[in-house]
């Protein structure tokens, strides 16, 4: 056990560095130098305990993740990320569980180049807060107003592992690896954020549910979307889990979150681009849907409607 000094010590010791960080943890406040001529993108997102991740979870993935939910705004951005910093409030300064915490985190943090450049050490219940900030060319951050009707619609990955991991687990059943694995350590897909901006109209990262999500897009874009909720990827580990339970399947795709895919839109003679840009980045993408004239979110099975039982989580509802 040791004091906030010595647990910011600890931190300090592996926060990495980069050329474009004058002064990092240590001062009253870090001093940075932005790449000349870019925009600066800045995100930020809290994970408390018991609500973004069960309380068993161990420490390394908590870090992991904690980040990877930051780093997952700014791929949806199409950003580069550069910086970051770190909120951690804690019962307890357990040098243990400070030490694989940030194990988690500065390992995501250094797979991409980000260095850890300052935050605050507080004593309370287990809440982490994070900011990322990146960088990109004026002009082609991925926005989420920019979708056009007859664009196709097109997501990242595979969904509905994270949220058949989470339904098992709190139903208090064992949790296939795999499944696990994309519920503790999401991957922000920040290289296909980056080679689909001048490509893709509107992205989103699917944190709350496949639909909410894209309703957020046609929300700011005044469109609306089909999507033919059969065709959504799924890994065969999922597949392994559903069997033939499909409508388990098409709910927990359709609607559960913490997946950190990429939903997108292109214009429908782009769909050469966008593969490149997938197979460049070394991630899968699947076309959707379409975005429509006719305003709300239709998902489709067979061409009829189909009703899920929501369309995502939202905090403080119900
Ligand atoms: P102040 O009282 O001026 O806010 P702090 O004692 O909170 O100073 O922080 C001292 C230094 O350590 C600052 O540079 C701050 O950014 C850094 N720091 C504090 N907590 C963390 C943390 N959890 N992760 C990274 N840097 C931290
Ligand atoms: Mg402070």
């Amino acid at each position: 056990m040791s004091g906030e000094f010595d647990v910011i010590a600890r931190i300090r010791a592996r926060a990495g560095t980069r050329s474009d960080v004058v002064l990092g943890i240590g001062d009253d406040a870090a001093l940075l130098t932005p790449s000349p001529g870019m925009q600066l993108v800045v995100a930020t997102d809290t994970l408390n305990c018991g609500v973004h991740f069960p309380a068993e979870t161990a420490p390394y993935y908590i870090g992991w993740k904690s980040l990877a939910v930051n780093l997952s705004d700014l791929a949806a951005m199409g950003a580069q990320p550069a910086w970051c910093s770190l909120s951690l409030s804690m019962p307890q300064a357990d040098d243990a569980w400070v030490d694989a915490f940030i194990d988690g985190f500065m390992a995501l943090a250094s797979m991409h180049g980000v260095a850890l450049i300052g935050g605050d050490t507080t004593r309370g219940s287990l809440s982490i807060c994070v900011s990322v900030i990146g960088f990109v060319e004026p002009g082609h951050a991925l926005k989420r107003d920019g979708a056009k009707a007859g664009d196709d619609i097109w997501v990242s990955g595979t969904l509905g592992d994270a949220a058949a991991a989470l339904s098992l687990w709190q139903s208090g059943q064992a949790m296939p690896a795999a499944l696990r694995e994309r519920l503790d350590r999401p991957t922000p897909r920040i290289a296909l954020g980056c080679a689909l901006s001048g490509i893709a109209n509107a992205c989103i990262d699917v944190s709350d549910g496949l639909l909410a999500d894209l309703g957020h897009i046609c929300k700011a874009s005044g469109v609306g979307a089909e999507v033919d909720v059969d065709s959504l990827p799924a890994s065969s580990t999922f597949f392994a889990f559903t069997g033939e339970d499909l409508e388990t399947r098409r709910h927990l795709q359709a609607a559960g979150g913490d997946d950190y895919e990429l939903c997108f839109t292109a214009p429908a003679d782009a769909g050469r681009h966008v593969e490149d840009a997938a197979r460049s980045s070394g991630v899968a993408v699947t076309r959707i849907g379409r975005i429509t004239k006719a305003h709300g979110v239709r998902a489709l099975l067979d061409g009829d409607a189909w009703q899920p039982i929501s369309v995502g989580h939202e905090h403080f509802s119900g």
